[in-house]
């Protein structure tokens, strides 16, 4: 499908096509001009606030939802995603996992506002929670996931990336480890016996955070896992 194409199809009917061609050639994302974009198959809102769900998330729920029966008997699961954004993970965990209980916190207020309207779009409850990291967090969790910022902030991506999306979701400093050197540091504070952390990295990370990992959990299960494109894409770490 062609742009064009993808707009004539997806463009709500009260917008106006001319204005939408306009974004596009001023090279803002389809998605942006459209106003929702489709995840793990549902709507989600999103705007300038947000970053546009990736494919690679998708499989970073799909890896989460195959793992979880693996590791936990009990349905009954507390959940938390941590840099929620349009709220993509939680809601659609949610709706996989109805007996769960899901909490999603992200230091952007304008981010948790579309969060709070994709939940209602998609008739799931979600507990969104203002705080940095983990600093408004005060309960303990089954499952810990995020997909932090993780770009260097010296590394070069692409200007419809780069122009378009918000930097807050996108770079992070100490080489773009930033996230998950202090998630994992903070996380003994707020996780159960059991656990499962679910994270989603950068393609030249693996080594790293596999490392970070080791340091804070000694004693757990650390899986490095790959992208549909065979790129280091996912880091699990997990306690039975
Ligand atoms: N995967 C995103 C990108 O390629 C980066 C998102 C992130 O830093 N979590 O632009």
């Amino acid at each position: 499908m062609t742009e064009l194409e993808y707009l004539k199809k997806y463009l709500h009917p009260e917008d106006n096509l001319e204005e939408a061609i306009k974004r596009l050639n001023n090279g803002e994302p389809l998605q942006y001009i459209v106003g929702d974009t489709e995840f793990y198959g549902s709507i989600f809102k999103v705007n300038k606030n947000v970053l546009i769900p990736r494919p690679e998330t998708e499989e970073l729920v799909e890896k989460a939802l195959n793992l979880i029966p693996k590791v936990f008997n009990e349905k009954n699961l507390n959940i938390l995603d941590i840099g929620t954004g349009s709220g993509c993970i939680p809601i659609t965990l949610k709706k996989h996992l109805p007996d769960a209980e899901l909490n999603a916190v992200d230091i952007s207020r304008a981010a948790l506002e579309v969060a709070k309207e994709n939940a209602k779009l998609n008739n799931t409850n979600v507990n969104f929670i203002e705080s940095n990291i983990f600093s408004n967090v005060n309960d303990t969790f089954d499952i810990i996931i995020s997909n932090p910022p993780y770009i260097r902030e010296d590394e070069p991506i692409m200007d419809i990336v780069k122009n378009n999306e918000p930097h807050l979701a996108l770079y992070a400093k100490d080489n773009g480890l930033y996230f998950y050197e202090t998630i994992t540091r903070e996380a003994c504070n707020f996780l159960n016996n059991k656990f499962i952390i679910a994270y989603e990295i950068g393609e030249e990370q693996g080594e790293s955070v596999v490392s970070i990992a080791k340091k804070y959990f000694p004693d757990a299960k650390i899986i490095l896992e790959q992208d549909l494109r065979h790129f280091d894409r996912f880091v699990f770490i997990i306690r039975r």
